[in-house]
């Protein structure tokens, strides 16, 4: 069978599934399986593919029938300028965060070198973006998930960041180490009761861990705001992703916390999603 006809195929099960992308789907797992960029494969369509390389395809093709994410089966994710390798114990980097990065990018010189704080790294696609953007800054990485943390330290070996970096496996209640000038995070802001209702694809896949707020979606909001009011050098920016209708509610715990609400910016759906603020 030529390439194409084997996503031609693969295509009909993923439709039959009701998998959303059956063909870009299988494009991507396909040019994975080869190690090729999609655009290698499209240009050669009527190679045949190997018995071997047909074996492995189909088994890809199974998880993603089964709705697993195509970014775990193949190990890797775009986000910002880099591919970052994730696995199940780490949430998918989605391109609304990459609105913090910009932001976050936005507030600090390209020459100027800042001490950074990113809660609840996961990945490490926030704090690594912005590293690799802003040679002279480094950073503690926190996780209260060892395995997280094994990913974002591949991630930073591979980007050679390590040396500007360090990954500490710790809750925020329980750190307490220096002063930082900027404090990111993206932490689980999804009310319990509400994540039954995801899509399958992160029910099913994504760590609860790192979806999970709480009863009212703002447990880990609420921690990460009280703690980073210590943790923040005065004049400090907090740079937050939340859920669009947490605004109102985040914005009361930032100005009891003493933060001053510098902006809210939507993402790429319109919906707000990031709310940066100054400690007075
Ligand atoms: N910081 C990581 C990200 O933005 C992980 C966030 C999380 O696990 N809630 O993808």
């Amino acid at each position: 069978m030529n390439y194409n006809a084997v996503i031609n195929e693969a295509s009909k099960i993923l439709k039959d599934y009701s998998i959303k992308s059956p063909k870009l789907d299988s494009e991507i797992i396909l040019a994975n399986v080869l190690k090729l960029s999609r655009e290698q494969l499209l240009l050669n369509l009527n190679e045949k593919i190997s018995s071997k390389d047909f074996k492995f395809f189909i088994k890809s093709i199974q998880r993603r029938r089964k709705k697993e994410p195509v970014a775990y089966i193949i190990g890797h994710k775009e986000f910002w300028k880099e591919k970052f390798k994730v696995n199940s114990n780490v949430l998918i980097p989605r391109p609304d965060t990459e609105i913090i990065v910009e932001e976050v990018l936005k507030n600090i010189p390209l020459k100027s070198s800042k001490n950074i704080l990113d809660i609840g790294t996961g990945s490490g696609c926030i704090i690594l973006s912005i590293l690799g953007d802003r040679i002279k800054c480094y950073a503690n990485a926190l996780d209260v998930s060892i395995k997280a943390l094994k990913v974002a330290k591949y991630n930073a070996k591979i980007q050679q960041l390590e040396n500007r970096i360090r990954f500490i496996n710790s809750n925020i209640d329980k750190f307490c180490n220096g002063k930082y000038d900027i404090i990111i995070s993206n932490p689980p802001y999804i009310k319990s009761l509400n994540i039954k209702k995801l899509d399958d694809d992160v029910r099913l896949y994504e760590p609860k861990l790192a979806l999970d707020g709480g009863n009212d979606g703002f447990s880990q909001i609420r921690e990460v705001i009280k703690k980073s009011s210590i943790l923040i050098k005065k004049k400090g920016k907090l740079f937050l992703e939340i859920g669009f209708d947490q605004v109102n509610e985040t914005k009361k715990l930032l100005l009891d916390n003493k933060f001053y609400v510098n902006k809210i910016v939507k993402d790429l759906g319109k919906k707000n999603r990031c709310i940066i603020s100054t400690k007075i």
